[in-house]
């Protein structure tokens, strides 16, 4: 008997995961091609069970979830616990939840990009080659001439109003690679109203 709630799921997913569910129980998912290896399974699910007691002694030693600290992150303008996000099985043995969370939120700007992208690449008639997330000083975003776009991980934290209109801009860049008037009119047929929303995000510091 384990000391802890827990279900065990079957998925289409490659990796094995763990995560606390809002109930404060556990979740187990793994992936389908285990479940007629009985073998293979049980050796897979002793070691998530291992993860997934720490995670749970971690989760009800935590302090309430109302308080402000390192175990929040801003996603896209909200406060979420870190921990109840999922990480993957692998990543989750490290036990080094800042690199687990850097990684957890690359995926999800990555994600919520990508469909942006997609989006005004289609209206605009281009293509784009390849998008990259990174940790930068400065910088919101760049757009190379070859197609490659890259957009600051720190903007994972923002409202997705400066997401959206930073992706805009990046896009614009496929067809004009200046600031001038065209430049312009274009960013504003893919995001109208997008002027306020720079000037904003021009005063933020990034970090
Ligand atoms: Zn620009």
């Amino acid at each position: 008997m384990k000391s802890f709630p827990y279900t065990v799921v079957y998925t289409r997913n490659r990796n094995a995961y763990v995560k606390i569910q809002e109930d404060g129980t556990l979740l187990f998912s793994v992936p389908q091609r285990y479940r007629y290896h009985q073998k293979e399974l049980n050796v897979l699910l002793d070691q998530l069970f291992e993860i997934g007691e720490k995670l749970y002694q971690r989760h009800s030693l935590r302090p309430k979830l109302d308080k402000r600290d390192e175990q929040w992150v801003l996603l896209f303008g909200e406060k979420v616990a870190w921990d109840t996000l999922s990480f993957e099985y692998a990543l989750l043995q490290q036990e080094n939840w800042r690199s687990l969370l850097e990684k957890r939120l690359k995926a999800e700007l990555y994600e919520y990009a990508t469909i942006r992208i997609e989006t005004f690449t289609q209206q605009l008639g281009v293509t784009y080659e390849k998008l990259s997330i990174r940790k930068a000083k400065s910088r919101r975003g760049s757009c190379w001439s070859d197609g490659r776009i890259m957009l600051n991980l720190a903007l994972v934290h923002l409202p997705t109003k400066y997401i959206q209109y930073v992706i805009a801009h990046e896009v614009a860049h496929l067809i004009h690679q200046h600031h001038q008037k065209d430049f312009w009119d274009l960013v504003a047929q893919l995001y109208p109203g997008y002027s306020p929303v720079r000037k904003a995000l021009k005063k933020m510091r990034l970090e």
